[in-house]
């Protein structure tokens, strides 16, 4: 048996966090199933990316050249079909980046195969291999066998812990049947690290609040300052943003709007369930819908002016009673 572990290199070159979690749960899984463990990597040059992770050892195929930098959806669904037919696996495990979350499930299609996406973990029992994934926004937790072959799984970040082990990949260079591809990239542009401001990866997160953008002592709103305040804190600390639901909502109900805030920030019920180490809520309430979308981050502590706001009722660990205009202020000229 063969599990083929299918990754994508980074605009550096490099692999991504998610690529070399995945990577560890795929040699745990080979190594448990008594399988071979094959690495298809993709992407402009690979050799530093195979070298990188070397010691895993695995058998090596690649598909490369500068096509497969851009994450365009058929080219890479055309290089991880060569890899995956040239490997005849029946296991493919590949990191749920957004460029695989999109092409994987393709793959299956083309390979007649099953594919299962947002996997938290892949083990061997009893000598099949078992998958697990969260349902209903990580409240319950699902476990999967399927006996369908092959059988391709996406596995989400932060899971499993990343792998080390570096040395010198002998690589067999495999070449994709590209002549149904009709997309042409213009050009790629990675997103810089200021512009991005949802972090998975980060130690911290912060998150901003309705009060931000509320009438402050003085009866005015400060929006351009809070905006200045919360980016200046991003900027320095690399910490991941976060928002409630009240400010993110705004902006459809016509009111003054932190600019750079999305949907995609919300964290709570009906958010996102983020896992960083450390978070700081600043003019946020504490509302148990937002609070639940905390339950994996394990520092909490809050700015209110309020003391007996929802984070005051036993939700977090420390609560600062002040303006966070002021304390956010503070914070950041200590971080100069
Ligand atoms: C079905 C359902 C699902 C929901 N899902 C979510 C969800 O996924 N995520 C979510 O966030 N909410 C969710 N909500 C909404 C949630 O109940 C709250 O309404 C929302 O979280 C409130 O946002 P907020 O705390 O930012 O705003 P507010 O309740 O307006 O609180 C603003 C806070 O800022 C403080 N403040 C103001 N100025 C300052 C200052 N200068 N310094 C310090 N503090 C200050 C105030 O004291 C106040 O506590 C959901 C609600 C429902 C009914």
């Amino acid at each position: 048996m063969t599990v083929l572990y299918i990754a994508h290199t980074e605009c550096d070159g490099t692999l991504s966090k998610v690529a070399l979690e995945s990577l560890s749960t795929a040699k745990k899984l080979a190594d448990g199933l008594g399988a071979e463990l094959t690495v298809g990597l993709v992407g402009a040059d690979v050799a530093a990316a195979a070298d990188s992770i070397a010691g895993c050892g695995a058998k090596f195929l690649a598909v490369t050249g500068p096509a497969y930098n851009d994450g365009v959806y058929s080219i890479d669904l055309a290089a991880a079909e060569a890899i995956a037919k040239a490997a005849e696996a029946e296991i493919i495990i590949a990191p749920a980046t957004s460029r695989y979350s999109r092409a994987i499930p393709g793959l299956a299609i083309r390979l007649g195969g099953r594919v299962d996406t947002h996997i938290s973990c892949v083990e061997a029992v009893d000598g099949k291999p078992v998958a697990k994934r969260w349902f209903y926004r990580q409240r319950m937790e699902g476990t999967l066998t399927r006996e369908e072959r092959p059988w391709i799984m996406t596995l989400d970040s932060g899971c499993s812990v990343a792998f080390e082990g570096s040395g010198s990949a002998e690589i067999e260079t495999i070449e994709a049947d590209l002549s149904s591809v009709r997309t042409k990239p213009m050009g790629m542009e990675c997103v810089s690290e200021d512009e991005q401001t949802i972090r998975p990866d980060a130690q911290s997160l912060l998150v901003a609040g309705a009060g931000w953008s509320k009438k402050q002592a003085d009866g005015e709103v400060h929006v351009a300052e809070a905006e200045d305040i919360i980016l200046r804190f991003l900027s320095k600390t690399k910490a991941s943003l976060g928002s409630s639901k009240s400010l993110v909502d705004i902006s459809g109900e016509g009111g003054a709007v932190i600019s750079f805030l999305t949907h995609m920030h919300q964290i709570g019920q009906t958010g996102s369930s983020p896992r960083h180490a450390k978070g700081l809520a600043t003019c946020c309430h504490g509302e148990e819908p937002h609070v639940v979308g905390w339950r994996f981050i394990k520092e909490r502590r809050a700015i209110n002016t309020d003391a007996s706001c929802g984070w005051a009722q036993g939700k977090c660990d420390v609560l600062y009673v002040g303006d966070a205009f002021e304390i956010m202020k503070k914070v950041n000229e200590l971080l100069d």
